[in-house]
């Protein structure tokens, strides 16, 4: 495995690929890497000629000091991890390899209400700090095609979004979500509970899968009713439970409104924000 930690010299690298007409697969990541990470490279490999994984924990996405702060860095673990998957190139940038003085990454497009709802309301900046870094590493690595999570599903509809908006001729894989034995979603925060609240944490999965069994039986607002019952413990503080389209992100009234339809949920437990979602109709 190669690692870079100059844009210029993984640009010229992969100018040199590219010549040979090597496909390239491009899996962004901000590292502290489990098996959901794994999964996007196993896919990518699969998929394309020459895997590149990125670890950048990128500032401008987190919208709390402490967060960022907090947000695990294991790099060497990570990249032993990734030389055992067969990742084929490692991008390892300092900050200012990304945002260089003078450079403007901002990325200035309309996105309507799908930055305005769900995480967006409750992470102001999020987006736009999404979108920034992911334009910019599509910049440098100019991948043909991008791998992401379902685990964050805004984040993925927004940066298809972006993707088009911009025309950038990058094909956008979603992957399904990888979760632990016990359902939990795995995200690199997890290592962040307490064990009392790693035990009780499954009770998020379960209450969207509880939705999906039963979403024949009543409207949308019940389900959503019955689910926040379900969630209201006294170590959870639920940000958010929707149920939405899967491609406006905007609530269905019935679940006849629409074929494609998803579940989302925030919970903070403690110090800990986690995120979940599950597709609950799709034809
Ligand atoms: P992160 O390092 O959290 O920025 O995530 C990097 C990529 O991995 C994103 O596209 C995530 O959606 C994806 N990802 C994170 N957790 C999982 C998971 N449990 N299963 C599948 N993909 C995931």
């Amino acid at each position: 495995m190669l690692i870079f930690k100059k844009s210029s010299d993984i640009i010229h690298h992969i100018n040199q690929l590219k010549k040979k007409r090597k496909d390239i697969g491009f899996v962004p990541t901000m590292g502290a890497l489990h098996a959901g990470h794994l999964s996007l490279i196993d896919t990518a490999k699969k998929k394309s000629n020459i895997v590149v994984c990125s670890i950048f924990v990128n500032p401008t996405q987190f919208n709390e000091p402490d967060d960022l702060k907090k947000y695990p860095r294991t790099v060497e673990k990570d990249t032993e991890m990734l030389l055992k998957v067969g990742c084929d190139i490692l991008f390892l940038p300092e900050a200012a390899e990304i945002y260089p003085v003078g450079l403007d990454t901002t990325v200035d497009i309309d996105l309507g209400h799908l930055d305005k709802v769900l995480e967006g309301k409750h992470r102001k900046g999020h987006f736009a700090g999404v979108m920034q870094v992911v334009k910019r590493l599509l910049d440098i690595v100019q991948p043909h095609q991008l791998f992401m999570g379902q685990k964050d599903f805004q984040q993925f509809t927004i940066i298809d979004h972006m993707l088009k908006t911009l025309n950038i001729p990058t094909k956008l894989v979603v992957c399904p979500i990888i979760r632990e034995e016990d359902g939990l979603a795995m995200s690199s925060r997890n290592v962040l509970l307490p064990e009392k609240d790693r035990k009780i944490v499954p009770l998020i999965h379960k209450t969207l899968e509880y939705i999906k069994k039963n979403l024949s039986k009543k409207t949308p607002d019940e389900m959503i009713k019955e689910g926040l019952q379900k969630l209201d413990i006294p170590e959870f503080e639920v940000e958010y439970l929707a149920i939405v389209d899967g491609t406006t992100l905007l609530p269905v009234k019935s679940f006849e409104d629409s074929n494609y339809i998803v579940a989302l949920t925030a919970v903070r437990v403690g110090d800990v924000r986690l995120i979940d979602n599950v597709i609950i109709k799709n034809k």
